[in-house]
């Protein structure tokens, strides 16, 4: 059967690729190509940034108030919901991550866009208070104009989500970039901006490989703003590109986040937490609990308890419902996570569990959940993102120790902390060096909390009202409202 083929979307309407080319997206669970998407270039990038400013300048969208944005965005979010079965299909053929998941998360994309659609009639200026009656000076909130957002394979829709919501709702037209890996919900979302209501140009896609159609896209002088989620390496680069343009970036990076269980801690509960935090979604999340740290007291009990829980982790056809570890994304990420293990390995780690393709009739990229014991914070594989089902194990002895412990990474984007001593939960919230604390839960998620990475995790903010600012530019108006005529600026008032 001949691959279907998918175009840019580009002002609406589908677009061939300048230079004719497409690229294969592969289903991990069973290593075959299953659609083509357009292999995007600087020609196809160009025309994307430029129906993006059309629409920008046009009065469609420009001279619409922002409550009738506001209910375009939540008109979307009701086709989402109305598409979410077929969309959370063809994620989970993407990417291989679990069916249920997707389900669960496109369920929950509605709510993305009622937030924004809520806020878009909220964005508002302030009156400043002056020495001279005579002036008003207010401030104003204005779009950016053209953002550009390049996204990662994880959850493809979720966090395109993060993005073009805000990023409408304060009146920006918006081109995304998807992963060369997972285009496909994003394609085939697209008809739904029209169907809302959105103008034309007002969001487009381009599809393509990093250096082709990302790099592109974030060096254009036609964007204003870019905004993007994945690796670190990447995101430094960006930064990089638009710190020589001076234009805005938002960066959601990597992690290798840091899941204390304390000796008081319900150790049935602090157990599933480690296994939902590292093992759900084969392990790549950004905010995967890849760095367990255990007290002395409760070192056996917990890490027995996850290992028997990793055992019996159902691996198979992410489609299946009993199904608890699907693939891994693609070819070169599993690739990357065996490397991981032999040097984990070879650093002096100690496997528990896993560490080998699991046996299976598929012939997709699955991997076991693995378990490394014996492995000090120091070592490579307890510093750099697997992006993996691979954890590592660590004692501690007291709450300073496991906070240097935590803190002692280059990035800084989650932590969990399992304990029932509530004055201990608020210090280790204050002391951990993460964007996200969670105390006795683990990969709580809600468009109304913010999100941000510190360190090398990210700059900037996602979710939350506070992701308004990143898509707007405060201006400040001066008014004079006096009929004096203009005193002489050479005529100083003795
Ligand atoms: P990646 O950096 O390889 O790619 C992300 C996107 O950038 C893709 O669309 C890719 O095509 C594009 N890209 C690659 N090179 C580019 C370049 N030179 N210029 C412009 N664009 C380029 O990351 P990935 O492997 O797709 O995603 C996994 C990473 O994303 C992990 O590090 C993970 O932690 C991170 N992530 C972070 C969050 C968060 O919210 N902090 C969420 C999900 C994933």
């Amino acid at each position: 059967m001949t691959p279907q083929r998918h175009k840019h979307y580009i002002a609406g309407e589908w677009v061939e690729p300048a230079d004719g080319a497409y690229f294969a997206s592969t289903n991990p669970t069973t290593g075959q190509a299953w659609y083509e998407a357009a292999r995007g270039t600087q020609a196809d990038v160009d025309r994307a940034v430029s129906a993006a400013r059309a629409a920008f300048e046009s009065p469609s969208w420009r001279g619409l108030s922002q409550t009738a944005r506001g209910k375009l965005l939540r008109k979307l979010g009701d086709l989402i919901g109305e598409h979410s079965e077929e969309l959370a299909r063809t994620e989970t053929l993407d990417n291989g991550k679990l069916l249920r998941e997707m389900r669960a998360q496109l369920a929950a994309l509605p709510e993305y866009f009622y937030y924004y659609a809520g806020y878009a009639d909220k964005i508002e200026g302030s009156v400043i208070p002056s020495a001279n009656t005579a002036i008003l000076n207010y401030t104003q909130r204005e779009p950016l104009g053209v953002v550009g957002a390049i996204t990662p394979w994880n959850s493809p829709l979720l966090l395109t989500s993060t993005k073009l919501a805000p990023a409408l709702a304060a009146g920006n037209t918006v081109v995304i970039k998807p992963s060369e890996h997972t285009s496909a919900s994003l394609l085939e979302l697209a008809p739904l901006f029209e169907q809302a209501g959105f103008p034309p140009g007002v969001v487009n896609v381009v599809t393509g490989y990093g250096s082709e159609t990302g790099a592109p896209l974030a060096e254009h002088p036609g964007v204003d703003k870019v905004t993007f989620t994945g690796s670190t390496a990447t995101g430094a680069r960006i930064a990089e590109q638009c710190g020589s343009r001076v234009v805005p970036v938002t960066l959601e990076l990597g992690g290798k986040s840091p899941n204390i269980v304390f000796d008081d801690a319900d150790t049935g509960s602090a157990a599933m937490g480690i296994v939902a935090g590292v093992f759900a979604a084969a392990g790549q999340t950004c905010i995967a609990g890849s760095r367990v740290f255990l007290q002395r007291g409760v070192y056996d009990e917990v890490l027995e308890k996850v290992r028997d829980r990793a055992a019996s982790i159902v691996i198979g056809d992410p489609l299946e419902p009993t199904t608890e570890l699907g693939p891994v994304a693609f070819a070169d990420q599993l690739s990357k996570i065996e490397e991981y293990v032999a040097l984990g390995r070879q650093e002096g780690g100690k496997v528990l569990h896993g560490g080998h393709r699991p046996d299976l009739d598929l012939a997709g990229y699955f991997y076991t959940p693995t378990i490394f014991t014996d492995t000090d914070n120091s070592m490579r594989i307890c510093q750099e993102e697997i992006f993996g089902p691979v954890v590592t194990v660590m004692p501690f002895d007291t709450e300073d120790d496991v906070v240097k412990l935590a803190n002692d990474t280059s990035y800084g984007l989650a932590a969990g902390v399992w304990t029932r001593d509530l004055a201990r939960a608020h210090r280790m919230a204050s002391r951990l060096d993460a964007g996200t604390v969670w105390v006795n839960t683990y990969r709580a998620m809600s468009p109304m909390s913010p999100r941000s990475g510190f360190k090398q995790s990210g700059l900037g903010v996602e979710h939350g009202t506070e992701v308004l600012r990143e898509y707007t530019r405060l201006k400040s108006v001066w008014i004079n409202t006096s009929d004096e005529p203009a005193a002489d600026p050479f005529v100083l008032k003795s």
